[in-house]
């Protein structure tokens, strides 16, 4: 699933392309869409700015119209310059928002929706999204004073669990839920009432600098996608990026130690962590995972 900063980089990108254009084409192979641009078409409005609300891409259009964009697992927005050929089949195209010079095209777009201002105020996924770690107001005391008061509610709830939930951080990810527990020497299991003030603050700390590393323009050729591989240890090469994600029966990039894997929450999502560099602190069994090696995918 794309992480928030992939999202926030596919906003920036189609802000600088589209940002402050007239939309000169609009198409939608999204019947919902489709309806409320026959009676309320796109076509001579402006695109006033895009911004990312957690997973969200949010696209704003003169005269009170928004589309809200949520790619879960397969969708993407790709940029063109208009005449350009697509780099992906017709077939999977969505919605295509074109202006004098460029073509934001969403394809396998699974989640679009048109708001007004007050409907997406309204909306409940939308506007109930948690802190928003990449957005300018975030700071780690805002994030940790989050974190607190989620602790005081939910007590027994897992610290992996609720590094995900998008009600408390906007925009966090499977990868970086595992990856930022770790560079805390935080167990992923550990109920939030067990998890001290300093290591909050730096998980809080470490999500932010982490998802603000992977936040960079666009590429060159224009293109947009969330398919890009994110980095944690800033190396270069694929298989050396990550500490712990994907890493279980492995050793420990930092004491040896064999990298561990459990399906957690009800979302039952993989999370992997060091059990010596993220020792287990509470009441009942240390948590044990599978140290089954991944079958290494072949790197093209
Ligand atoms: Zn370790």
């Amino acid at each position: 699933m794309p992480e928030g900063d992939t999202i926030y980089r596919a906003a920036r990108a189609l802000e600088k392309a589209i940002g402050g254009k007239v939309v000169t084409g609009f198409e939608t192979g999204l019947a919902k869409l489709a309806r409320v641009n026959d009676d309320a078409p796109l076509v001579g409005r402006i695109v006033e700015r895009v911004e990312s609300r957690g997973k969200w891409c949010l696209i704003y259009f003169s005269g009170d119209l928004i589309l809200a964009t949520h790619m879960l697992m397969s969708g993407s927005w790709h940029l063109y310059r208009v005449g350009e050929r697509w780099r992906m089949g017709r077939d999977k195209m969505r919605v295509v928002i074109r202006t004098a010079e460029w073509e934001a095209v969403g394809f396998s777009v699974p989640v679009a929706e048109f708001f007004t201002a007050r409907s997406l105020e309204r909306s409940s996924q939308i506007a109930r999204l948690g802190l928003d770690i990449l957005s300018e107001s975030f700071t780690v005391e805002s994030g940790v004073a989050r974190l607190g008061a989620h602790a005081r509610e939910n007590p027994d709830a897992e610290i992996g669990v609720v590094l995900l939930n998008q009600h408390v951080f906007a925009g966090l990810g499977n990868v970086y839920k595992s990856e930022v527990a770790f560079a805390a020497g935080v167990n992923p299991f550990r109920a939030l009432r067990t998890i001290t003030q300093r290591e909050m603050e730096v998980m809080v700390d470490v999500a932010q600098r982490y998802m603000k590393a992977n936040v960079t323009d666009g590429k060159g050729e224009g293109i947009v996608t969330y398919a890009s591989g994110r980095t944690t240890r800033h190396a270069m090469d694929r298989e050396e990026r990550l500490w712990v994600y994907r890493r279980q029966g492995e050793e420990c990039r930092r004491c040896g130690a064999v990298v561990m894997m459990r399906k957690q929450g009800v979302q039952v999502r993989s999370t992997y962590w060091c059990p010596e560099c993220q020792p287990w602190v509470g009441m009942g069994d240390v948590p044990v995972g599978d140290r089954t090696r991944i079958q290494q995918r072949k790197i093209s």
